[in-house]
Parts: C-alpha cells; sequence; structure tokens
C-alpha cells in the first residue's frame, strides 16, 4: 500500500466508547494526557496494535510515535515477547514468592548499568518514591531538590513543577499534596549550575538528594549540557548528598545503558541512585530502582528503609522486560538512532518548507518539536514559550493522515525498532500534509 496515503475515516466507536468510559471513569481515562484535553477531540481508543502500526476501534490504522509512552521498544506484539508472555502466565501469572525471571532481569540490569543492586517494583512512579525515600532514610534529610519541568510520577513530594501531565493541564502542582510535603522539595531551573551551587551553599547540610531526568523527556526533548549530569554527581558527593538518575524514560532506550551510557559512561561517573520503568517492563507494569551496594543495603529486609509490593517482580512481566531487553542488541540501538534522525530531518523539512518557526531538539533518540520558536530549549521557561494551537492543528492533520503522536506538546516522540520503510513513508506523506496545518 505505499505510494497511497492513509486517511482517517472516522471515529464513531472511539466517540462512543469515550461516553461510556466517562460515565465510569474521570475524564474517561486512567491517565489524564490520554484524554486528548491538551489537542481537543475524541481520544482514539485502540484495539489492537503489531509492530509500529497501532489500529483503533473504528478499524483505522496509526503508525505509532508514542510507543505506549517509551515501553514498546521493539514495536507492538513482538512475536518472541509474546510467545514467552504466553509461556509464562500459562506457568502461573503470580506466586508472591522469589521467582527466576525476576533474578534474571536483575541481573540484566546491573550488567548493562552502574548500578550493584535492584530491587522491584511495578511503576516509574514507585520507583521513584521509593528511591526518595531510600536517598532521605540513607542521609538522615530531608530536603529533595528536582528541577523545573522534570516528571517523575505522581509521587507527593516530586510533582512540584512537574513537566508532562501536569503542565499540559496548567496545575502549579496539585491539590491534595500537604504544603508540608512540598515544602522539603526545592526546585531549580533545569540545566543551571549557578542555582544548583546557590542552594547547596545555603541547604547543602539538609540536602538528602538531587533528583533530575537523566535527559529530560517531559518538556519536550531536553538534553543536559554536556557536563551537566557530572557536575551534579560531584556537588552532591561534595555535601554527602545522594545523586539520584531517573532513566524511566531514557533506561534501555537512549542506549544499551541508558542515557548514562552516553554521558555518565563516558565521562566517568555514576549516579547513587537510578530508577527505571517503561523498557524494563516490555509493556507490562514492570519497573525499578536501585544503586550503591551500601545505600541499597539499608531497603528491608536487610536494613530498616521500608519498601514492598505484592506484585514486584511478577514473572509475566518480568519475562516480558527480560525478553526485551535481550532482544534490544547493538544493531537495534543502532538502528533507532538512524530512525530518530531520519525521522527528525523530515520534521524540520517539512516544516521549513511550511515556513513554520520551530525548533526540533534531541535527547538520546527523544525528541520533540517546539512550534512558533527558533531558539533552543534549555529549561522548562524556555518549554513554555511555544505555539499550542500551532501544536494542536498539526497533531489533528497527522492523525487525520495516520500518524499518532503524543496528545501534548509537552512529550517527547518515541521510536520503535520495527518501524520500516512503509511507516516512515506514512510519517513523510502526513508531514507534507500537516506541516501546512501548523502554519495556518
Ligand atoms: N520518571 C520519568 C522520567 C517518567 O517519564 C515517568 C513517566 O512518564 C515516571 C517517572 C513515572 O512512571 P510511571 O508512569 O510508570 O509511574
Amino acid at each position: 500500500s505505499s505510494g497511497t496515503i492513509r486517511v482517517v475515516s472516522g471515529s464513531d466507536v472511539s466517540a462512543s466508547l469515550f461516553d461510556r468510559a466517562r460515565a465510569v471513569s474521570p475524564g474517561g481515562v486512567n491517565s489524564p494526557v490520554r484524554a486528548f484535553k491538551a489537542v481537543g477531540g475524541t481520544p482514539r481508543f485502540m484495539s489492537s496494535a503489531s509492530g509500529s502500526w497501532l489500529t483503533d476501534a473504528d478499524g483505522n490504522r496509526y503508525v505509532d510515535l508514542v510507543a505506549s509512552w517509551g515501553p514498546m521498544l521493539l514495536g507492538h506484539a513482538h512475536p518472541e515477547v509474546v510467545a514467552a508472555v504466553q509461556a509464562a502466565a500459562a506457568r502461573g501469572t503470580s506466586f508472591g514468592t522469589p521467582s527466576e525471571p525476576e533474578v534474571e532481569l536483575a541481573e540484566e540490569i546491573v550488567a548493562r548499568t552502574p548500578v550493584d543492586l535492584v530491587r522491584m517494583v511495578s511503576s516509574g512512579t514507585e520507583a521513584t518514591m521509593s528511591a526518595i525515600r531510600l536517598a532521605r532514610g540513607f542521609t538522615g534529610r530531608d530536603v529533595v531538590v528536582k528541577f523545573a519541568g522534570c516528571y517523575h510520577g505522581h509521587v507527593d513530594s516530586l510533582l512540584a513543577e512537574a513537566g508532562s501531565g501536569v503542565v499540559t493541564f496548567g496545575l502549579p502542582g496539585t491539590p491534595g499534596v500537604p504544603d508540608a510535603f512540598t515544602a522539603e522539595t526545592l526546585v531549580l531551573p533545569y540545566n543551571d549550575p549557578a542555582a544548583v551551587r546557590a542552594v547547596f551553599s545555603e541547604h547543602g547540610d539538609r540536602i538528602a538528594c538531587v533528583i533530575t531526568e537523566a535527559a529530560a523527556g517531559n518538556m519536550g526533548a531536553v538534553a543536559p549540557e554536556p557536563g551537566f549530569n557530572a557536575f551534579l554527581a560531584r556537588t552532591c558527593r561534595e555535601h554527602g548528598a545522594l545523586f539520584v538518575s531517573d532513566e524511566v524514560m531514557t533506561g534501555f532506550r537512549a542506549s544499551r545503558q541508558g542515557y548514562w551510557g552516553i554521558d555518565g559512561a563516558v565521562e566517568g561517573w555514576a549516579p547513587d541512585l537510578m530508577t527505571f520503568g517503561k523498557v524494563m517492563g516490555g509493556g507490562f507494569p514492570a519497573a525499578a530502582f536501585g544503586g550503591r551496594e551500601d545505600v541499597m543495603r539499608m531497603l528491608a529486609p536487610e536494613g530498616p528503609v521500608y519498601q514492598a509490593g505484592t506484585l514486584s517482580g511478577n514473572p509475566v512481566a518480568t519475562t516480558a522486560g527480560l525478553t526485551t531487553l535481550r532482544l534490544a542488541t547493538d544493531e537495534v540501538y543502532t538502528h533507532l538512532d538512524d530512525l530518530a534522525s531520519t525521522i527528525q530531518t523530515m520534521l524540520r523539512d517539512a516544516l521549513g518548507a511550511a515556513g513554520v518557526p520551530h525548533v526540533v531538539q534531541s535527547a538520546g533518540t527523544l525528541f520533540s518539536p517546539y512550534l512558533g520558536r527558533t531558539e533552543p530549549v534549555r529549561d522548562f521557561s524556555d518549554a513554555q514559550d511555544q505555539d499550542p494551537a500551532a501544536y494542536r492543528a498539526f497533531f489533528h492533520a497527522m492523525l487525520e493522515h495516520g500518524v499518532y503522536l503524543p496528545p501534548s506538546s509537552y512529550e517527547a516522540w518515541f521510536v520503535s525498532d520495527s518501524l520500516d520503510d512503509d511507516a516512515l513513508d506514512q510519517i513523510e506523506k502526513a508531514l507534507s500534509a500537516a506541516a501546512p496545518a501548523a502554519a495556518a
């Protein structure tokens, strides 16, 4: 079918499912950005997916550039992952005891990253929440430093000036989080070493940890400036604080070793704690945090810092993640790099040809366009200076032409190894139709 552009025919079934969903769930969704509030229109209810294509309940097909917000590194329903999951499920879906797949997955993570020990959890939010608790328990200090525009899940103390859905909806934080919780969170501008130095000189002996996304991907894609993460690691060490690198989004995606593989491994430093999720669960709820042995041994049952989970290390989820990671070879990462740069070039060319002011930025294989500006985005205040109306028009034109983008201009785009020539062709044609819509 290459040569002809697929045009989406209708969304009646999605619309009626959305009506039913709204009657039984707030906003009709189980995670806010899915509701299309930032872009308007009817969210598409997907009924199946294969490789890089999604099929919605009306039978429309879309090239997927969201990849379930990161996990689907190899594409959807990869036959070997599906087979491994089916076999694992047939052996039993949860034992409430230790089992071999979680050990194998932990071994794979320890082999790929600088962490000595890992603890499995079920979501990225749990990973960052637990890492913060452990950092506080280990240091005996309370203050957490984070960066504006970095999202670390919906942890109470980390919702202060978070990116992602929190900013998509224009929320400064959220009701339901006591001021006392965020009072222990200091929020700094991203990529600003002077602000970090200032906060450490004033509060250094009260700071338990600095947490940062290894590369920011929740205010669009904003890479750390060269040496910024190394500087954070060094500054934390000088002050007896821990450096927590959140690789939930970048882990096992930016490279075999995550974003750390393209900065820390090269520059010769390591975080004290790291958090992982998304890719390591292969599309199932599996996440983890890990780090330095002396810190991790503070966790129960070895140490006093409590942390637990009924489904932690679930055998089906860890099998999906393990199978995904084993299939994610060096060739896969090279392909992902090539795909990310090919699509960015297409995007720049189409926006340029249509006369849309834009900057397209990347961080590892994550990338995103900022429409209506031409200066690079270094931090959250830059990211907020973009044209949401242009993105709305662009998003809907892409959707109409069979390409599923993140329904928010604060989210990065995700490639998968399954993007083939047919999918790239569809993206290129959709871009040539959608870029003029963004200019209008
Ligand atoms: N940390 C980062 C960097 C993320 O991007 C996300 C989710 O997008 C999280 C943490 C939270 O993960 P989860 O949605 O699995 O709770």
